[in-house]
């Protein structure tokens, strides 16, 4: 009882751990660049040969400003519907340490889908529920056998769209609907890691409708960035001021903000168009190659950046592939995916090779 917050608070946030609700968030060092800082404890003179924007000596801004006010134009949103952090796997813990307490609450997965998901809830103490994608349908969201199967413990469900390792978009209008009938009851999680790979808005333009709905996008897959470790969580901005109490203050790396800003200028966008069309192409040829291919049982369609194939002997391409010096994934463990690799589409060279490497 005497967790509870004395003001009255909307049915999302009310969803939240009470204790994250009434948490005192870290007071970080005022960020003013028109001050000198003799505040934060660092030391005043630039490391031998530091040769960034802003000095590494200094810490940097907590949710840069000009970052999230990019990232938030790139997707369409506000800023302040916009959380920076380290991958789009910082967003998901980060939905599942606010939203379910351990022990207690419970988040639900729709495999076979991407891992992380169920890590993210095993670490926090969260149980985790399973509705599988119907895979006679090409693994399809049953949105109400979902719905059905969240009963008060579950305080987030994550959908994957495209899903990995499927490769499918999941069904915007389906996902709406999930998301209105779960309004008070779950946060409603999209990751879209592939979104720029498909056709289509994706769900940042419904965030409006949806005070539970979360959309995570990266810039890990499409923008050739994974090493930036930079993606963003898109949602209501009470969400994203909930969430900011629970991000480390200084999450963001300054290297990170001034190599993302200038890899987010027109130029470098223009780039990642052209490589993503070139991607796509190599995505057809390599999905209709591997159609005609013997030992291929089954290629599933893909918007995404790889293939899901089940193959009649996949020990063997798995050896196969490696004897070309090439690693695909094997998810076989996961359910319904008995005889099923994933192989992401490489450039057209690669690709070549692997197409060379499984029908020798
Ligand atoms: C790769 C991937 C991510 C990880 O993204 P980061 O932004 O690099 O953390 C998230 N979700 C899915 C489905 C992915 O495949």
């Amino acid at each position: 009882m005497s967790a509870a917050p004395k003001l009255s608070i909307s049915p999302t946030l009310a969803l939240a751990r009470p204790d994250i609700l009434t948490l005192q968030a870290y007071e970080h060092a005022l960020w003013d660049p028109g001050l000198e800082r003799l505040h934060a404890n660092e030391l005043p003179w630039r490391a031998s040969g530091d040769n960034s924007g802003a000095g590494l000596n200094r810490y940097p801004e907590p949710q840069p400003r000009a970052l999230v006010a990019r990232l938030a134009s790139l997707y369409g949103v506000a800023p302040e519907q916009t959380l920076v952090g380290r991958g789009s796997d910082e967003g998901i813990d980060l939905v599942v340490r606010a939203f379910c307490r351990a022990g207690e609450d419970a988040v639900l997965i729709t495999p076979p889908t991407f891992g992380m998901y169920a890590v993210a809830a095993r670490i926090q103490g969260a149980a985790v529920r399973s509705v599988p994608l119907d895979a006679r349908r090409g693994f399809a969201l049953d949105a109400d056998t979902v719905l059905a199967a969240c009963d008060p413990s579950v305080r987030v469900v994550f959908l994957c769209s495209p899903n990995n390792p499927t490769g499918n978009l999941l069904d915007a209008d389906a996902m709406a609907h999930l998301a209105r009938a779960l309004e008070g009851r779950a946060i409603l999680v999209v990751d879209e890691a592939y979104g720029e790979f498909a056709e289509g808005p994706g769900m940042a333009p419904r965030l409006a409708a949806h005070p539970n709905l979360v959309v995570l996008r990266t810039l890990s897959k499409a923008h050739g960035l994974a090493g930036a470790r930079c993606g963003s969580l898109l949602a209501a901005p009470e969400i994203v001021a909930l969430l900011r109490k629970l991000i480390p203050p200084y999450a963001i790396t300054q290297l990170t903000v001034e190599a993302v800003l200038q890899f987010l200028e027109p130029p470098a966008l223009a780039v990642m168009r052209e490589r993503i069309a070139l991607l796509r192409r190599e995505r057809a040829r390599l999905y209709h190659s591997l159609q005609r291919m013997a030992g291929v049982d089954h290629v599933w369609p893909s918007e995404a950046n790889f293939l899901l194939a089940s193959f009649v002997q996949p020990d063997q391409a798995l050896q196969r592939s490696l004897d070309a010096g090439l690693l695909v994934r094997d998810v076989r463990r996961q359910p319904g995916l008995g005889h099923a690799l994933r192989i992401t589409v490489g450039t057209p060279e690669q690709n070549d090779r692997l197409l060379q490497a499984l029908s020798s």
